[in-house]
């Protein structure tokens, strides 16, 4: 394991909301728009606490979103200001609790507090384990000119260059296509 798991989780689910993006989606759509989109993506990870179901609430997630977009793609020095930043306007508290089948993990919000607050934070402290450990370059964005997927690199070597095999072939192809023209 790369990361503990509750920071990898949450790594995973930061890509799946920035993945949403029409730049990133599978269906070149925003697939951020609806309610019920954000339920489906909430169901998917498990998310637990607190849900309005209120458009406001899809407003601030979509808010969110944008934030940890670019957050990710900061330098290391920058992203931990944008952390403390974060933590700081959330007046995080981080503590150890074991909810649903998951064992002892860190959150530093109510479960009561506001969906998106509980997501930047979230976030947040999953950056503090990145940055702490300096491996804020494994936080990619995909190689791919016309793709802008994040992923977490977790290859041996961090050589990975591009979100899925998809785009590492499509990018094969056209390099393949450019020499033979
Ligand atoms: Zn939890
Ligand atoms: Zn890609």
């Amino acid at each position: 394991m790369f990361f503990t798991h509750d920071t990898e989780e949450a790594l995973g689910f930061v890509a799946a909301l920035a993945d949403t993006l029409p730049t990133a989606s599978d269906s070149g759509e925003d697939e951020l728009t609806t309610t019920a989109q954000l339920t489906t993506l909430l169901d998917a990870w498990k998310y637990s606490g607190r849900r309005d179901g209120t458009e406001q609430e899809l407003a601030e997630v979509r808010e969110a979103r944008t934030r940890l977009r670019e957050l990710w793609l900061q330098d290391r020095d920058d992203a931990a200001a944008t952390v403390n930043e974060l933590l700081a306007e959330s007046r995080a508290l981080p503590r150890l609790v074991r909810h649903d089948d998951v064992d002892w993990h860190i959150h530093a919000t109510e479960p009561e507090a506001p969906l998106a607050r509980r997501i930047l934070v979230e976030a947040a402290m999953a950056l503090v384990d990145v940055i702490r450990s300096d491996q804020m370059d494994r936080l990619r964005e995909c190689d791919a000119d016309d793709c802008e997927s994040v992923y977490v690199d977790v290859s041996k070597n961090a050589s990975r260059r591009y979100c899925n095999t998809r785009c590492g072939n499509r990018m094969a192809v056209r390099a393949y296509r450019a020499r033979s023209a």
